[in-house]
């Protein structure tokens, strides 16, 4: 951006400037160059969006400015198609921009989407098949275009401007005469490649329009006898407000496309019309695509809210934070035309607004996942970690959330949910249990699970990120409260194993033999553990750490700590198996005496051991090699 404030690159300047694009911008180019995405068609709707968002945009303008002067003309965008001279003209009577904003707007990437998208395809051709799913915008002009050229005026201004590129690396910007400008709006002309020239054909125009753009809430029109006269394509009215009966569902799913700029199918469409208390419609989506800015931090919802068909904004957050993911729009009759932001923020009618339409999107979710589990995984694939955040944001949702949540779990590959959690609970067990951690492979095969397992007792294995914050405010459900595996004493002797589970009780080392060894450990560790104890939650390994009854769990205080958010680190519980043979064997040396070399080696290194296991370093890696290298050599004796 520094290099605005040279004179040469002053945007109030009225001297014709060239300049590069940003670096994301030519690699976009690149890719809609080289695209072997097969439907150019795509670029259309681009453009048509963008004239439409112009006109609304200029629409909301003039309900806080009442000077501002729209004339009598009614908003539209019209296409030019030109055979001769294998051109395509999109325009249309709304903001307009001046330099400044041709420079800001079309040289950089503004999306957080497209951004984003860039950052997450490593290699060019995959990002240039995924570009038409994605819709990146303007830039899609030069998948047909090798010129294209945008002349516009702002609204209420006199001067115009002129941008100009082949896509080819930079833009040129230019002061052009306001009589070859539209009278307000944009003109975006596209000089068509010579495989792309069927675009300037009027069949072409409007059988895309038909396709990818009826649903525009702004008229479409195009130039027909050499210019002479307009054919209206579409009339720009609100699908929103029509009956249900009466849309068809490819009527949802172009509509789906134009509101979002994303090119899926829908996983779920919420059509709902309230009437009462207050009267709105809502028309929203959930995308059975991930986009790519799902976890950008402003967690910007992107629902469109219009009050009488009149669009207000797209920044309202109408929806709540964990449902950023639907798209759509809500449409008002009780809210005032002229309401500001601010207001929005807190407007009480707003907020029933978006609970109702939120109580109903739960619902139909829910509806889903009884009717068709396969689909449901699908959106609970992409969403469930998004969705998740609402059990700790929004305690009223809680129970519902519950109710749609689906987890991994030891009982297999399949979702599970909590209902088939419970259904499932083992005889006198009273407990939901989980494990946090990294992934789910490193989970199941940790050794706090041994326990369970032999039990066949159930386990949530929890490895989203946001897991970590649900489960700390988690109160329980159906009665049974969430508990960790790595914390507190695991209370499994009231369960009884599993069917062929193997007891691993052995007599001839009793387990006060092994409560020696235990105190012994904690004498040579001292503080580096609140306690040595002996476990029942391992079946085969010989040892494990836990957090103590009171403290955080230890995956959580982890996941914390690398969130920035540092608790006091409590010293961990050094669990050792009764029934490991290892264990056993050091419990005999520790009640015969003697061998303090052997024992405090053997303490310093089950510990380390401890810590590999859960995905740490020894904590004084040195120390530990050579009590390991003491070891070897004394067993090779
Ligand atoms: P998006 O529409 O998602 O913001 P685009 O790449 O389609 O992304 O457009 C980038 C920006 O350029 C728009 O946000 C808008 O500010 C500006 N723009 C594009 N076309 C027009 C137009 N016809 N009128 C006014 N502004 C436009
Ligand atoms: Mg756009």
């Amino acid at each position: 951006m520094a290099a605005r404030m040279t004179d040469q690159n002053d945007p109030t300047s009225a001297e014709p400037a060239a300049r590069p694009f940003e670096a994301e911008v030519s690699r976009l180019l690149h890719m809609m160059v080289h695209s072997v995405y097969a439907n150019t068609d795509v670029f259309l709707r681009e453009l048509i969006s963008n004239g439409a968002d112009a006109c609304e945009k200029l629409r909301t303008m003039a309900l806080d400015d009442p000077d501002l002067d729209l004339g009598d003309a009614p908003f539209q965008i019209r296409l030019v198609p030109d055979k001769e001279a294998a051109t395509l003209t999109i325009e249309d009577n709304g903001v307009g921009m001046d330099r400044a904003e041709l420079i800001d707007n079309l040289g950089t990437i503004a999306r957080s989407g497209t951004r984003a998208f860039l950052e997450g395809v490593s290699d060019d051709k995959a990002g240039a098949q995924l570009i038409g799913q994605f819709g990146v915008g303007f830039y899609s002009a030069f998948m047909v275009a090798h010129e294209v050229e945008v002349v516009s005026r702002r609204v209420g201004s006199d001067e115009a401007w002129r941008w100009h590129s082949d896509g080819a690396g930079q833009y040129e910007t230019a002061s052009v005469a306001v009589e070859d400008a539209p009278a307000r709006g944009t003109r975006v002309t596209l000089s068509l490649k010579p495989d792309a020239a069927a675009y300037a054909t009027p069949e072409a125009i409007e059988r895309i329009v038909a396709a990818h753009s009826a649903h525009v809430p702004v008229p479409i029109v195009m130039a027909v006898g050499g210019g002479l006269a307009d054919k209206t394509l579409t009339d720009g009215s609100a699908l929103w407000r029509k009956a249900k009966a009466d849309v068809t569902p490819e009527e949802y799913t172009e509509f789906y496309h134009h509101v979002s700029g994303q090119f899926d199918e829908p996983a779920l469409t919420v059509h709902m019309r309230a009437e009462g208390r207050q009267e709105f419609s809502a028309l929203v989506f959930v995308p059975s695509l991930k986009p790519f800015d799902l976890f950008d931090p402003d967690r910007k919802g992107r629902v469109k809210l219009y009050v009488r068909r009149v669009f207000i904004t797209d920044e309202a957050d109408v929806l709540p934070g964990w449902l950023r993911f639907v798209r759509g729009v809500i449409d008002s009759e009780d809210l005032p035309l002229n309401i500001s932001r601010e207001m929005l923020q807190t407007n009480p009618l707003l907020a029933s607004i978006g609970g109702a339409v939120t109580t109903r999107i739960l619902a139909d979710l829910k509806k889903l996942a009884g009717s068709d589990a396969e689909a449901f995984a699908k959106v609970w694939e992409a969403f469930g970690p998004v969705l998740k955040e609402g059990l700790y944001e929004d305690t009223t949702r809680r129970d519902a959330l519950y109710e749609i949540a689906r987890f991994r779990t030891t009982a297999g590959d399949d979702w599970r949910s909590l209902k088939d959690y419970v259904e499932a609970m083992r005889p006198n067990q009273t407990a939901i249990y989980y494990a946090l951690g990294d992934d789910r492979e490193a989970i199941a095969a940790s050794p706090h699970l041994e326990g369970f397992a032999q039990r066949g007792i159930e386990v949530l294995l929890l490895a989203d990120p946001v897991d970590a914050f649900w489960v700390r405010t988690a109160m329980g459900f159906d009665g049974k409260p969430f508990h960790s595996v790595t914390q507190g004493t695991a209370d499994l002797d009231a369960v009884p194993l599993a069917e062929g589970a193997e007891g691993g009780e052995d007599d001839t080392t009793p387990d006060s033999a092994v409560a020696t060894l235990a105190a012994r450990f904690k004498q040579t560790l001292g503080d580096r553990v609140g306690d040595v104890r002996l476990s029942k939650r391992l079946a085969t390994s010989a040892v494990c750490l836990v957090a103590p009854e009171a403290g955080p769990d230890r995956q959580l205080e982890k996941m914390l700590a690398r969130a920035g958010q540092a608790s006091g680190a409590v010293a961990p519980v050094l669990e050792i198996n009764p029934g490991s043979e290892l264990i056993r064997a050091l419990a005999a040396k520790a009640v015969a005496g003697g061998e303090t070399e052997l024992l405090d080696d053997a303490a310093v290194v089950l510990l380390g051991e401890a810590r590999i296991l859960d995905g740490e370093t020894p904590a004084d890696p040195a120390d530990y090699a050579t009590r390991i290298g003491r070891l070897l050599t004394r067993a090779l004796g």
